[in-house]
């Protein structure tokens, strides 16, 4: 079992005075200004820290922002989300950006311990950095009493239960660039979910897979006999029937699906837009990750804005997964209209891939949760 807020209370014997490292993930978009462009991350830490700070606790919070590579760099400080936490959370201490210590990545005892020194407890709700076996991930549990937040206790709960018990039937909406990037959630979904419609750059492997003519649009070559193997076993995969392309002198052309060598296709076509957007309006339960098409550029965003609208309109239990989705779904104003917006990309793909993340694994045999099982 996954230790709690409430296992690390019941092991510290109360909160009240106890300084607890909380573990955030505070990695939120910034503009080249270094103004925050969207606190969704923030917002969703806000229940955990709340909980601590109402049981008067002294919250000392830490999180990676970008990628520095292990050495200081101002533009990836923590100082816009500090200054962003002092109107939220008055009373939380923020460590500076883990990731100017390269023991973060590296998963350094050395590192582990400065973070932990001083601290009676530990309470991971970084659910988008789960995925990594990083020193503040994984380090404090074996040193502290430890326990998953709000944020990650539900994300754990609602991915797993895609996994576990969805309300058929279960569809998948699967997009983005690369299907690298996706093959192996695909794989684990195929066993899973009632159909697995595939959108998006990727979707062009698939079909140059069954031998279609794919022109200029995204393609991997590497993975195409990966994507034929699927295909030949019978997985329920749903590709497109039509693609909107690009075509010479900036004309955007409804096709088929066999482009001629100088297109390219940039989104799914409006019949595969409306077929996809049936399955989901029938649907008990839908995942979706990965936008349809190049929904940065207008012209290719419709059949993005269809399907989050279908997801929307549905009556089916509704999670949507991955940065750019969430993102293109915030920007057509529809996230009050999912059932749940997972914060973590990497994280939530690979959650629903392995049934485990390396987080959860240390918060499982942290030391609270060793006490608490043996008296329960
Ligand atoms: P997510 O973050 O939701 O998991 P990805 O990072 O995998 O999604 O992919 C998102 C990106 O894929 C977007 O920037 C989008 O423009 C791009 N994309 C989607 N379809 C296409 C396409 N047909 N051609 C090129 N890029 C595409
Ligand atoms: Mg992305």
């Amino acid at each position: 079992m996954l230790p709690t807020l409430e296992t690390l209370e019941a092991a510290l014997g109360g909160l009240a005075g106890r300084i607890i490292l909380l573990r955030a993930d505070f990695n939120v978009p910034l503009d080249d200004d270094g103004q925050i462009t969207d606190d969704f991350r923030i917002r969703a830490a806000l229940p955990t820290i709340s909980w601590l700070t109402e049981r008067e606790a002294s919250v000392v919070a830490c999180s990676h922002l970008g990628r520095p590579q292990g050495k200081v760099e101002r533009r990836y400080s923590l100082a816009p989300v500090q200054a962003k936490l002092r109107e939220l959370a008055p009373s939380v201490d923020l460590l500076e950006n883990l990731r100017f210590d390269p023991g973060e990545t590296a998963n350094e005892a050395r590192f582990t311990q400065t973070l932990v020194e001083g601290c009676d407890g530990y309470v991971n709700d970084a659910f988008g950095a789960s995925h990594r076996a990083h020193a503040s991930i994984v380090g404090p549990p074996a040193l502290l009493p430890s326990g998953a937040g709000r944020l990650l206790t539900t994300e754990v709960e609602v991915l797993s239960g895609l996994r576990h018990k969805p309300k058929r039937p279960f569809v998948a909406v699967l997009g983005g660039a690369k299907v690298s990037d996706k093959l192996g959630v695909i794989k684990a979904l195929v066993e899973v979910a009632d159909e697995v419609v595939i959108g998006g750059g990727m979707c062009f492997t698939f079909l140059a897979a069954q031998g279609h003519g794919v022109g200029k649009s995204l393609l991997q070559q590497d993975q195409l006999e990966a994507c034929a193997e699927l295909l030949d076993a019978g997985a329920p995969i749903r590709l497109p029937t039509d693609i909107a392309v690009l075509a010479p002198g900036d004309r955007v052309v409804q096709a088929g699906v066999d482009l001629r060598s100088d297109w390219q296709g940039l989104d799914i076509g409006s019949g595969t837009a409306a077929e996809f957007s049936d399955l989901i309006l029938h649907a008990g339960t839908v995942l979706w990750n990965g936008p349809m098409g190049l929904f940065e550029d207008a012209r290719f965003a419709s059949g993005t804005v269809t399907v989050a609208q279908a997801l929307a309109d549905s009556g089916a239990f509704t999670v949507v997964g991955g940065g750019d989705s969430a993102a293109a779904v915030q920007q057509f104003g529809l996230s009050a209209a999912m059932d749940y917006v997972s914060t973590g990309g990497g994280a939530s793909l690979e959650l629903i891939q392995q049934g485990d993340l390396p987080g959860l694994q240390a918060l499982r045999e942290s030391v609270a949760n060793q006490q608490a099982s043996r008296q329960g």
